[in-house]
């Protein structure tokens, strides 16, 4: 067995967050700037020029990328051969959130009750999904999931006669009528198949590879590369306001799933496109 302190996790999510808040991935950058030389449309174009220089900006500056910070979705896997010196590892994550939110001057975006609303103050509770794998590491991805582009996303349980094209007519009809909301390029997640929970969660995992990272199934990996096809085939552009960059990529995860039912879900992110790892 391997000991982690807890008190390195709390700094290693404090670190990540603030990170991933304030530096925007080489993947992302490059992305916009391959995407001005192909963009059709000049506003498009200057667009995607602007997002890339608030980007520069914001490293150089050392300010967060967009205003709004995110919830804090945090992937723990944990090695089976790890133990931690004490009792507490969620609140030890929740407590690397609120130190970010303090020491990195994030916004507070958490509503203590959805119904009742207030504000916790200090961006917790995060959301946390832990797995267990073999070995004795850890490894941490946190995720800055700004809203805009939350709200935007759908999952439904379509029955299985509706196939592949019922699936990609889900994931066009959400990227075309999300519009300019969830403030294009996007990087569009898919989960299919699993259940009502677990195909929202494989959606939202897949948002968090590298971006241009293909599914290991050569079926899956080349829906992917049609559907990102189509999609910028949908004139939403940059910023909604035109263009063929709407996506940056399309990520893909499937499961099995029950032979009555056929889940689908969208989790559509930004293009402040947040996450960060490191492995303990
Ligand atoms: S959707 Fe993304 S880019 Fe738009 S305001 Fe929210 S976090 Fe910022």
């Amino acid at each position: 067995m391997r000991t982690i302190p807890l008190d390195t996790v709390r700094g290693t999510v404090c670190k990540l967050y603030i990170d991933a808040c304030y530096r925007l991935n080489d993947d992302m950058r490059k992305a916009f700037k391959d995407a001005a030389k192909t963009e059709v449309n000049p506003q498009g174009r200057e667009i995607l020029q602007m997002i890339s220089e608030n980007a520069e900006i914001a490293e150089k500056e050392w300010l967060p990328i967009c205003q709004d910070t995110g919830l804090a979705v945090v992937y723990v896997e944990l090695g089976e051969e790890v133990r931690f010196d004490r009792p507490g590892l969620k609140e030890a994550i929740n407590q690397g959130v609120r130190q970010a939110c303090k020491e990195g001057l994030l916004r507070a975006s958490v509503a203590k009750d959805p119904l009742r609303r207030g504000n916790t103050g200090d961006n917790t509770p995060a959301i946390i999904h832990i797995d267990m794998v073999p070995g004795d590491k850890m490894k941490l991805t946190v995720g800055a999931k700004g809203t805009g582009s939350e709200n935007m996303s759908r999952v439904k349980i379509l029955t299985p006669s509706a196939g592949m094209e019922g699936v990609k007519n889900f994931v066009l009809e959400a990227v075309t009528q999300g519009g300019s909301n969830p403030c294009p390029p996007l990087v569009v997640g898919v989960g299919i198949g699993g259940n009502l929970e677990t195909v929202a969660e494989i959606a939202k995992k897949s948002l968090y590879r590298p971006l241009k990272d293909k599914n290991k199934d050569p079926y899956y990996a080349r829906l992917e590369e049609d559907w990102l096809k189509e999609i910028n085939k949908s004139g939403v552009g940059p910023q909604g306001l035109g263009g063929s960059t709407t996506a940056l990529a399309v990520h893909i995860e499937a499961l099995p799933c029950h032979i009555g039912a056929l889940p689908v879900a969208v989790n559509i992110d930004c293009h402040a496109h947040r996450h960060k790892e490191a492995v303990l």
